[in-house]
């Protein structure tokens, strides 16, 4: 307010309204000067009386009220405040001059002048009477009008005059009242204004002349302070602000403009604020700068919130930022829509690119039909199918959920979408979130490894991998194409058609026929036997062109056609540096075509199916290699078991004549050594072969078992009868801790053989420590047990040492063949019953044998 020149009309005094009488001179109502100045006529008096002196006074222009006597009427027309009251007292002397007293007693009439109209015949004395009636004039008759009108007129002047100044005397009271009442109403809003209000003059420092109260509330100083000269305004303004301060008042007095400006001020107790500041210059008539007046206010909280603001404003800003920037690095599709409207908030570029088409305008829900998911058969999604219209409509999060989206370049996208919903702190629906990813690709991974492993589940399946190979060929139709065909390459260079499939199998004889009469060798220039001979593979899309070069005749040019192929792709069947053959597809429709990872896929199953092919020309060739092996062993076995046995016999002939033939001879004792070892050495020779050739026979099903009522007590016993030299010669004592005779229907050499070998393992890897022999029965299951402290045997080898020519030391430790343990299983479990060991490196091995009483059924072979 301080900064311009206000309209200071003082404001109206109490019970003062608008639209009151205004001062005299403005010209709204009549003014008193002019205003009617009724006269009255009192007396004895007859109309005509009356008439003549209402004629008399009509030039005066003012309304003349006659009455005869007192009466109501006359008191009522005293209220019209009348210029002056004619008495006439022309005919009744007495009784006029009675009414002029009463009227000079009357509150109302005291003061309005009187005159008497005296008739010829007043008595002299009444006159003085009348005189002592104060205001009073006389005339005497005989009335002269203008005599008359000039005496009244005098009194009407009188009366417009003291009227005048009783108005003047009312406009002063209230123009003093209201000017009361604006110094009453300045203090209170200075005293209550925010701030400080000011006046200073144009003195160096601009000292104050005026200050409102709020002075000491701001400054701490008191507004006498200021006033007084003690404290100058400018002594309080930061050091730092000084400056900018003068300029901008400086500037303002240049241009004659009010001022604005915010600054800090130092307070009485060293407290810094900030104020605001509004003033002006007010000029003199000479237009030389009087003084400044204006006003001052403490906006050191508002600053501070200002300052938060600004703070909480930047901090969302860097919020907003953040978040947009995480937005748009996010690996997926993010789309943020508001509550309720569905319109967009806020997305991600990933969104357009995955829709492959720019964000539509939503206005409300139903307008998410215009986006273009789409159910399997096609139908596009309703509005409120959409997920995030769905969290819209219910507040629910939609866990994620595969969508088919048709974009407008024509392809179908897979989406996987996921959507929830984003509250505000009332817990009201602010916004909804949907999250998706692009999973086609995955999709069709997916696929296309199912479709893999499927085909791999078929080709390990059987080593029979002609069989097996077809069974592919029919797989990969629709997969991989309308149809397949695979071409095996033979030794003499010649392809071999293996298999053909086709989504028509009307066609699939057509394509046979045309292999059958046309399938060309590794000499061709393109087809499965370039592909072969050069081991890449090959791509065909124009083929209308191809099959033109290429077809050997017309005729097959025309089953070629015929056939309608318009795509193929042929890949190589390479395993191990060699190419076995070709797999080839085809498409027989124009729109098809071989995507990069159709081929990928081609190929994969190219080299799986290259792989089962290898594996199984690999297994027969081992599989001849240990048939050929075998027969070796059985004939070699049976071969040197001839000489063998007469061999035995003549050492064990020459150990008992020995002693005999050289009786006497000192070297008799050593020669019976050397024929002694010679018989060790032959019977171990012996049992080898043994082995041998129960093998060969195991492998050919020869094992035959003689079932009898047996005793596994009694063949441990004798086993280690048999045995205990050979453990006393290493060191190991055997001990039986159970010898329980046990009977059962089983084949007693066999039988022998299994004890044979674990109690001979035993001794040979019991690193001459004791051995411990069982014989147990469990239900209706005997037990044998085995246990020594040896060497013992490591887990991974655990399992193998069952098998055939398995050892779990090195050839040179062991001394045999590896063939005991796997004997001893399959005699075991020919007699139904299973064998274990147990053991731990360098504590030992526990061998368990666990054969049935009876065998079953079929043990018998
Ligand atoms: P071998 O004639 O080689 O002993 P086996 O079939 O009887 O043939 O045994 C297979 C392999 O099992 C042995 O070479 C040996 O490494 C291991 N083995 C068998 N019995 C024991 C045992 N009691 N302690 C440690 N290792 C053993």
């Amino acid at each position: 307010m301080w900064g311009t020149q206000p309209d200071v009309s003082p404001p109206p005094a109490p019970g003062q309204h608008q639209g009151a009488r205004p001062p005299p001179g403005d010209g709204g109502v009549q003014p008193e000067e002019t205003a009617a100045t009724p006269l009255l006529l009192v007396g004895a008096l007859d109309s005509e009386e009356v008439e003549g002196l209402k004629a008399m006074l009509a030039p005066l222009g003012q309304p003349v009220h006659a009455a005869s006597s007192w009466s109501e009427g006359f008191v009522a027309l005293l209220e019209e405040e009348p210029a002056c009251i004619l008495v006439d007292a022309r005919r009744d002397g007495a009784g006029s001059l009675q009414t002029a007293h009463r009227l000079r007693e009357h509150e109302q009439a005291r003061h309005i002048p009187l005159l008497v109209l005296v008739g010829r015949t007043l008595p002299g004395a009444d006159l003085p009477r009348g005189e002592g009636l104060g205001t009073v004039d006389y005339l005497l008759e005989p009335l002269h009008s203008e005599l008359l009108r000039a005496k009244v007129g005098m009194f009407i002047e009188l009366h417009r005059r003291e009227r005048a100044m009783r108005a003047a005397l009312a406009r002063a009271e209230l123009a003093e009242a209201a000017a009361h009442e604006s110094e009453r109403v300045l203090s209170t809003l200075m005293g209550n204004l925010p701030g400080m209000a000011y006046r200073c003059h144009n003195a160096p420092g601009f000292p104050l002349s005026y200050a409102s109260p709020k002075a000491l509330e701001l400054t701490g100083y008191s507004a006498e302070d200021f006033t007084s000269h003690r404290v100058l305004w400018a002594d309080l303004l930061h050091p730092d602000d000084v400056q900018e301060v003068w300029a901008h008042i400086q500037e303002a007095l240049h241009s004659r403009e009010p001022f604005t400006l915010t600054y800090r001020i130092r307070t009485r107790s060293g407290e810094v604020r900030w104020v605001w500041e509004r003033g002006v210059a007010i000029h003199g008539p000479g237009g030389e700068l009087l003084m400044l007046e204006g006003f001052v206010a403490d906006i050191t909280a508002l600053h501070q919130a200002e300052q938060e603001r600004e703070r909480l404003l930047a901090q969302t800003r860097m919020e907003h930022n953040r978040l947009e920037t995480i937005l748009q690095q996010l690996p997926c599709a993010v789309h943020i829509a508001e509550a309720h409207s569905g319109r967009t908030v806020a997305f991600n570029a990933r969104v357009e690119q995955l829709l492959g088409h720019p964000m539509i305008d939503v206005r409300n829900i139903k307008d998410f039909a215009r986006y273009r998911a789409i159910h399997p058969d096609g139908s596009r999604y309703a509005a409120e199918e959409y997920p995030l219209a769905r969290v819209m409509l219910t507040g629910k999060e939609q866990p994620e959920e595969e969508a088919l989206y048709a974009r407008p370049d024509g392809s179908v996208r897979v989406l996987l979408i996921s959507a929830g919903p984003i509250w505000d702190d009332q817990g009201k629906l602010q916004a909804a979130v949907a999250s998706f990813i692009d999973i086609t690709e995955l999709k069709r991974t997916e696929r296309h490894q199912a479709f893999l492993a499927s085909v791999s589940e078929t080709l390990a399946s059987s080593l029979d991998y002609e069989d097996t190979l077809a069974h592919v060929v029919q797989r990969a139709v629709p997969t991989l194409g309308d149809g397949c065909a695979l071409d095996l390459a033979e030794p003499d260079g010649t392809l071999r058609r293996l298999a053909v499939s086709h989504v028509d199998p009307s066609r699939a004889e057509l394509a046979w026929e045309i292999a059958r009469r046309y399938l060309r060798g590794l000499d061709a220039p393109c087809g499965p036997g370039a592909v072969i001979r050069t081991g890449h593979p090959e791509l065909l899309t124009d083929l209308d062109e191809l099959l033109t070069a290429h077809a050997v005749d017309a005729e097959q040019l025309k089953l070629l056609r015929e056939l309608g192929v318009t795509s193929t792709l042929t890949v190589p069947l390479r395993a191990r540096g060699r190419t076995l053959g070709a797999l080839t597809f085809y498409y027989c429709r124009k729109s098809a075509r071989y995507s990069q990872e159709d081929q990928l896929m081609a190929k994969d199953l190219a080299h799986r199916a290259a792989l089962a092919v290898d594996n199984a020309r690999l297994y027969r060739e081992a599989q001849l290699a240990v048939q050929l092996r075998d027969e070796f062993l059985s004939v070699a076995s049976h071969e040197l078991k001839t000489p063998l046995t007469p061999l035995h016999l003549k050492l064990t002939t020459l150990m008992r004549e020995l002693p005999r033939c050289c009786e006497g001879d000192a070297r008799a004792q050593e020669l019976q050594h050397h024929v002694e070892v010679a018989r060790r050495q032959v019977k171990k020779m012996s049992m080898l072969i043994n082995a041998l050739l129960d093998v060969s026979r195991l492998s050919q099903g020869k094992l035959k078992l003689e079932l009898e009522d047996a005793d596994l007590g009694e063949v441990l016993d004798e086993v280690l009868a048999w045995f205990a030299p050979e453990a006393a010669r290493v060191g190991s004592e055997l001990q039986v801790e159970t010898r329980t005779r046990v009977t059962g229907q089983w084949d007693r050499l066999r039988l022998e053989q299994v004890v044979t070998n674990l109690v001979s393992n035993a001794i040979r890897y019991g690193a001459g420590r004791p051995i411990h022999a069982r014989v147990t029965v469990e239900g209706d299951v005997a037990r044998l047990v085995v246990r020594d402290q040896g060497i013992g045997i490591a887990p991974e080898a655990q399992e193998r040492i069952f098998q055939k020519f398995e050892r779990a030391v090195s050839e040179r430790h062991s001394g045999g063949l590896g063939l005991g343990l796997y004997i001893t299983r399959v005699i075991v479990e020919a007699m139904g019953g299973s064998i274990r060991v147990e053991s731990r490196v360098g504590e030992g091995s526990t061998f368990t044998v666990d054969l049935p009483l009876s065998p079953p059924p079929d043990a018998r072979r």
